[in-house]
């Protein structure tokens, strides 16, 4: 296997390895380890070095020990629940081994009397005699022994002997790779190979060496196959062709008329980033990224506008049909009366629907608001060319792929997060798209006031509320879970609200993830025409519903969410133009470092700030689900700690893009990493 330029090693399944069962294939496989490959990224926590060897008068009780024993003398008392023993001993003094549940046959064989052999394993002491009960090694050959062990976290049955076992079968037949690396960025790695890499990962004298070549190393090769992806999605979606959209000013001006307010610096510039790409000659495939509240929805309703005047229908797709309500709302008082815009709801009338059905297949209706409803097969569209998708739809490479498809060449896409995430990131999982960022938010906001406050000051914040309520302010409520749970011991909303209720009757409306969608709606509009002053909730409002009148929001267990979470609920309010307040609340009084995430979020608005303190504390997997999107993961590489290796794999990519540079030497390097199937399926 050695010496070749073959990856079909790594690829192939468990069942090339010697010494694997298809028991423990299936357990593999439940961990999602289906190849070689994949057995490569588990890695060692911790070792247990059994490299230094002693006399049996040199043993301590409690300690992991390697010693060279004689086996002397069976002892099997061939009665149940009585172990077999092993009488054995040195030139210093005497050691048995016990054997629970071990055949004699088998006993016999490893330790035949009268031979050397080593033994490794905890050591006991019992009535003034050593003892190893079921020692983890015994073998004649002691260098099998003498070294050092790595601990794996390993899956339940599977022991740490045969996984070293595997891995280091594995690593013997490792195929020497070609490099796909120019030996200019080799250098920066200390000229490390892909091969020597691995070996060194899998060393437990390496464990958590971060900052090591071979470390840094493996993490840009797997940065950069995904960037090369990214690249080639790019590149092909550059390349179709489209009809050129051609506006005027008039209905930008006419608009903006209509709103009370001027866009900031950052809408005026995406909005001309859009605008050039709608009226350029390419398929636009672009990312709106802003903080809660920066005003997405207005830029991509005037590039809707722009759509619309240049004879093309617009689709925008909300994630709730309380949201796609919300922006209709929005475009039915600032467009034009003579531009038919329709809201696709599940509520409305079937002839309705049918209405609607027919007015996009022929043109009547310019622009369709709904949920993922209107891309059903019944809905087809005459003229599309402008798709909006609005927030929470965390889609994957594939996914996106397959939106840009739809509605054909001439169909523009826009994406809007209201997820800040540090650039790294950005980078990684919108790389295949072109991206605007919105940072600033609208001028006249005042920045939401936060205060941490323990549980047991409860009537402190109620007080607070009801002065609130007085002048004319709604209240959010924010509890982490629906139902008390056993396990853990989250706020129960249902509590609450009833707790709430009986000090504000009648006032309060209730919202968790159990009632269903229409009950749902009703409770919002509840809210928004202020018939209920408090909306008590668990994070569902976490999605981009605009409450100019929502001025407090109250967060319990705030320590159960994470800090940007913590700012997209805070985002909720604050929207209008007076003083916000953001409550959050814990059960018991703030360790130092809660104090100091806490303090994060109270010294900043900023979400993209907020959420790079967030990745350094609890990891970028975890940051706003992307973990649970089936976003790719990385193995290896940290957009924290690596953040140079992302802008490095950035550099590159650009190089090659400019130069117009063949991704063929990377074939390996895309294989290996699961990336090859995504070119060919979608480039
Ligand atoms: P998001 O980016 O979170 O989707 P929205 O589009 O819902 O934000 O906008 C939040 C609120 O800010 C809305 O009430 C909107 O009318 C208002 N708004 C948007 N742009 C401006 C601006 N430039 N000046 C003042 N208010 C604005
Ligand atoms: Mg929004």
């Amino acid at each position: 296997m050695k010496n070749t330029n073959n990856y079909d090693y790594l690829l192939s399944d468990l069942t090339k390895l010697t010494g694997v069962g298809k028991k423990t294939m299936d357990i593999l496989k439940r961990k999602k380890i289906n190849n070689i490959f994949d057995l490569l990224w588990r890695l060692p926590k911790s070792y247990t070095d059994r490299s230094l060897t002693c006399k049996i008068n040199e043993l301590k009780i409690g300690k992991i020990h390697t010693v060279k024993i004689i086996p002397i003398k069976y002892q099997f008392p061939r009665v149940r629940n009585l172990p077999n023993r092993v009488n054995c001993e040195d030139k210093t003094g005497k050691i048995d081994c016990i054997f629970f549940n071990s055949y004699e046959g088998y006993i016999r064989k490893i330790l035949p009397l009268s031979e050397e052999i080593t033994i490794s394993g905890k050591i006991t002491r019992f009535k003034d005699r050593y003892q190893i009960t079921n020692p983890t090694y015994v073998s004649k050959d002691s260098t099998l022994i003498e070294t050092k062990h790595n601990k794996y976290s390993l899956t339940e049955g599977i022991t740490e002997k045969s996984y070293n076992k595997i891995i280091t079968q594995i690593l013997k037949n490792l195929p020497k790779l070609n490099e796909w690396h120019d030996d200019k960025i080799l250098k920066q790695f200390g000229k490390e190979s892909w091969n020597s890499s691995i070996i060194k990962l899998h060393d437990p004298i390496n464990i958590a060496n971060y900052k090591s070549n071979f470390y840094r190393r493996l993490a840009y090769d797997e940065i950069l196959s995904s960037f090369l992806v990214n690249s080639q999605i790019r590149k092909k979606i550059k390349k179709i062709k489209k009809d050129s959209k051609k506006f005027t000013e008039n209905s930008y001006k006419d608009t903006m008329a209509k709103l009370n307010f001027n866009l900031t610096d950052d809408q005026n510039k995406s909005l001309i980033d859009i605008n050039n790409d709608l009226s350029s000659k390419s398929k636009m495939f672009r990312l709106l990224q802003g903080d809660v509240g920066s005003g997405k929805t207005i830029v991509s309703l005037i590039s809707a506008l722009n759509s619309i005047e240049s004879g093309y229908q617009v689709a925008l797709m909300a994630p709730t049909e309380i949201l796609a309500r919300q922006h209709f709302n929005l475009a039915r008082q600032i467009f034009n009366k003579t531009i038919n815009i329709k809201l696709l709801s599940s509520k409305i009338e079937n002839y309705e629907k049918k209405e609607i059905i027919d007015g996009l297949k022929n043109n009547k209706v310019n622009m369709v608001f709904g949920t993922h409803a209107i891309f059903q097969k019944k809905i087809t569209f005459s003229k599309l060319g402008y798709i909006i998708i609005d927030e929470q739809h965390k889609f994957g490479v594939r996914q996106r792929k397959l939106l840009s498809d739809k509605g054909g060449k001439n169909c523009d896409i826009l994406l809007m997060s209201a997820t800040p995430i540090p650039r790294t990131l950005t980078m990684s999982i919108y790389g295949d798209m072109d991206v605007s960022i919105i940072k600033e938010k609208p001028n006249h906001r005042k920045e939401v006031k936060t205060y941490s406050k323990i549980e047991s000051k409860i009537d402190d914040v109620i007080k607070f509320v009801k002065k609130e309520i007085k002048e004319g302010n709604q209240v959010f409520w924010v509890c982490p879970l629906i139902e008390e749970s056993k396990k853990i011991d989250h706020q129960s909303s249902v509590k609450k609200f009833k707790n709430l209720n009986n000090l504000f009757p009648g006032k309060v409306g209730l919202l968790h993830g159990k009632i269903d969608n229409e009950e749902k709606e009703v409770i919002l509009n509840k809210f928004l025409n202020k018939e209920y002053t408090i909306l008590v909730s668990t994070t569902i409002i976490e999605v981009g519903i605009d409450f100019p009148n929502a001025n407090v929001i109250i967060i319990e267990n705030a320590n159960k969410f994470g800090l940007s979470q913590l700012h997209q609920l805070r985002g909720r309010v604050g929207r209008g133009s007076k003083q916000a307040s953001c409550i959050l609340m814990f059960k018991s009084n703030l360790s130092v470092n809660a104090k100091k995430r806490i303090n994060i979020l109270k010294n900043s608005n900023d979400g993209f700030k907020i959420s790079e303190e967030d990745m350094k504390i609890r990891g970028f997997g975890d940051l706003l689900g992307f973990k649970q999107s089936g976003v790719k993961n990385f193995k290896l590489a940290d957009p924290v700690h690596n953040e140079d290796l992302f802008f490095l794999a950035e550099k590159e990519i650009k190089i090659m893009e400019e130069n117009n540079l063949e991704i063929k030497k990377y074939k390996a390097l895309l294989k290996l990493y699961d990336q090859a199937d995504i070119i060919n399926d979608i480039v």
